[in-house]
């Protein structure tokens, strides 16, 4: 599969096509900001690889603890990190629960130093409110992540197929999904082996 910088330069150079893609559909330069902001989002920081130690977890600075327990749950290109939609999916739902936990211990804290007044059912109510205001935008913004995590995992499995290919010709090709599967049953018989292999691919940084 292509290194971490083969994926940043094929993010940064089909950035331009996503821009003028983005805005010849919506005519909007908001919508297309937010679009080619997501793509760039999604391909640099926020992408498949966050399940491993790489350039896209280190991208995170002091911040990049908050992606440990996604490593440790997750294995390595699965299904749940590389699979179109779902990675992304998944991505979005823990990095709302990492920040709601932040976001609801400040307000503790502001509640019990300044005695703020605050309440569950007001910021509920706003949350839901401002989601479904923005729906368009945090659509747009998904959307752009979600095109810049698939132009990661179409290189990785082009990648593969490519090696593949070079190896054993169109066989291997036609084979490849067999050996994955086989792999796949392998693990699920072995979980000590698992564990080795995952901590191996994680020390290399990609
Ligand atoms: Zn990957």
């Amino acid at each position: 599969m292509p290194s971490g910088r083969t994926h940043d330069r094929i993010t940064l150079w089909t950035l331009p096509w996503v821009a003028g893609m983005a805005f010849w559909q919506t005519r909007s330069s908001n919508i297309t900001l937010l679009i080619t902001g997501g793509f760039l989002f999604g391909g640099l920081m926020f992408g498949p690889d966050l399940d491993i130690y790489s350039r896209h977890y280190q991208r995170w600075g002091w911040l990049r603890w908050i992606w440990l327990p996604y490593q440790k749950s997750l294995r390595h290109r699965s299904f749940l990190s590389h699979g179109p939609i779902i990675g992304t999916t998944l991505r979005v739902i823990y990095l709302c629960c990492v920040f709601s936990l932040f976001g609801l211990l400040v307000l503790l804290l502001a509640q019990t130093l300044f005695n703020l007044e605050w309440n569950w059912q007001t910021t509920g109510e706003s949350v839901g409110k401002s989601l479904i205001f923005y729906a368009t935008e945090f659509l747009a913004l998904f959307l752009g992540m979600e095109l810049g995590a698939m132009s990661h995992y179409l290189s990785d499995w082009s990648g593969s197929a490519y090696k593949q290919f070079k190896k054993k010709g169109v066989a291997g090709l036609l084979a490849s999904g067999k050996i994955k599967k086989g792999k796949v049953s392998a693990r699920i018989r072995k979980p000590s082996r698992t564990k080795t292999s995952r901590s191996s691919s994680r020390s290399r940084v990609k």
